[in-house]
């Protein structure tokens, strides 16, 4: 979600005529777009901003945006006093106020619902990869999450509204749509109607949706998997804990039994798919009999592109009242131990793909510009030699290659970057953008924008644990 409204941001200011930048001295307005799902990315955002003083144009703007400021408040302010704003997920349509009243305080951290959506600018910018929000807020109140405080209660968007922005992307340049929600199968109009009224659209070849909750996954939604062609056969599900125990206190009510009857329902309609999760490990509480049950799930699903988290208590939330918290060296050594198990099943599947021809969805071409970066149906990252013949990428844009280091500190993951939604079960977004903060520096004027959008056969070639390397065919 935090890319996604990293993009409208983007959008909204290039249309008033201002263009991106990467150097800090050169903007005129800084953002930060922050997710506060882990205490160390709250404080990362507020040293950012002290950096970001400190080195500035002294006639430049710069502010928050996003989960960071909605925890914050006018907090922010008193930490940072030369802030110009700090706006809440919600908020963030407001941006231009500070633009043309510079020398004001701008806060606005209000729940408005989904009143975004509608004053924001269209996208500008032609993507083979359109993320569409469709529901915003959660109403699963699990107790280590932070979500249903920063983002509010679970409000959907109309059907009309979802499909108009479809229409919008493939209209744009689209090939794959990725529907948003911090519980996108809670979407109340139906999110496997939202599917076949996509899959409808020509141009678009793949869909997919994230993040996930088990409870939500109808047997419709279930039963178009095997039925739908264009809906990709990955499929983030997080578990978040195998324990019973781990999961009530979690207040995730659903049974491990539910859980693996889901997965075998998918498995049956599309013994193709893979199953991503997201995990918690040392919730208060956790014993080592409840975090080898966790394990055990983890070997017996095989997982692929998963994300382990260690517990970190955030406030508003019940967890970080209780009192049986897990010293931190046991919570390291848990969450290197699963890390392996991840880390080995992503490794076999990603191996096993090795021979095999894909229809891959391009990214764009990695930091040297010699390697093209393009994403399997099982979101694993394919690097390809650059090539004459290969789609020129969207100008100006640059993608990390996916080396898929150890994210810091109380995370891992076994996957590349994708961007996700939020909390722990919101996959939250990945590197760059995970566990901190997003800048975003503009500077006027100019503006403009291109786009290519391709599919291309691929032949995986190598793989090793996290990425995959591949030839075009
Ligand atoms: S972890 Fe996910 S399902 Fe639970 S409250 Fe947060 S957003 Fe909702």
């Amino acid at each position: 979600m935090n890319v996604y409204d990293g993009q409208r941001i983007s959008s909204m200011l290039c249309g008033r005529g201002m263009t991106q930048t990467d150097k800090l001295g050169d903007a005129d307005l800084i953002i930060l777009n922050t997710c506060s799902v882990r205490e160390k990315a709250t404080n990362k955002v507020f040293s950012e901003l002290g950096r970001i003083r400190d080195r500035k144009k002294p006639d430049s703007l710069f502010g928050i945006i996003g989960c960071v400021a909605k925890e914050a408040g006018s907090d922010a302010f008193r930490r940072i006093p030369e802030l110009n704003f700090v706006l809440g997920p919600q908020s963030y349509h407001k941006l231009p106020q500070i633009l043309d009243n510079p020398d004001a305080k701008l806060l606005n951290v209000d729940l408005s619902g989904l009143e975004k959506f509608d004053e924001l600018a269209e996208s500008v910018n032609a993507e083979p990869l359109a993320y569409i929000p469709i529901q915003e807020g959660c109403d699963h109140c699990c107790t280590y999450c932070i979500v249903p405080y920063t983002r509010g209660r679970e409000l959907s968007r109309t059907f009309e509204d979802v499909v108009r922005d479809v229409h919008k992307a493939a209209a744009n340049g689209a090939t794959e749509i990725c529907f948003l929600g911090q519980n996108v199968n809670g979407y109340k109009f139906s999110l496997a109607d939202l599917i076949r009224e996509t899959a409808k659209i020509d141009s678009i070849k793949r869909i997919r949706y994230t993040s996930s909750y088990p409870t939500e996954m109808t047997d419709d939604l279930i039963q178009l998997h095997g039925t739908e062609p264009k809906l990709l056969p990955f499929l983030n599900l997080p578990a978040q804990s195998g324990s019973p125990n781990v999961l009530k206190r979690m207040n995730r009510p659903y049974s491990l039994e539910l859980y693996n009857e889901i997965i075998d329902k998918l498995r049956k309609v599309n013994p193709d798919i893979q199953i991503s999760s997201d995990f918690i490990v040392g919730f208060p509480g956790e014993t080592e009999e409840d975090f080898e049950m966790t394990c055990e799930l983890a070997r017996r699903i095989k997982y692929i592109n998963s994300y382990s988290f260690k517990y970190s208590p955030r406030p508003h939330t019940a967890a970080a009242l209780f009192t049986d918290q897990i010293p931190e060296n046991i919570k390291k050594q848990r969450l290197v131990i699963l890390d392996e198990i991840l880390t080995q099943t992503n490794r076999e599947f990603n191996e096993s793909c090795v021979g095999r021809t894909m229809e891959c969805l391009l990214e764009g071409p990695d930091k040297t510009g010699k390697h093209m970066i393009y994403r399997t149906p099982y979101m694993q990252q394919v690097i390809v030699e650059a090539s004459p013949f290969a789609p020129e990428p969207p100008p100006g844009r640059a993608i990390k290659a996916p080396s898929a280091p150890p994210l810091e500190g109380g995370e891992s993951s076994t996957g590349v970057s994708e961007p996700n939604n939020c909390a722990p079960d919101l996959r939250h977004d990945p590197p760059p953008s995970r566990g901190g903060a997003d800048g975003a520096f503009i500077a006027r004027p100019g503006g403009g924008s291109g786009a290519s959008m391709t599919l291309q056969t691929i032949r995986i070639t190598s793989a090793n644990k996290c990425s995959l390397r591949g030839e075009f065919v």
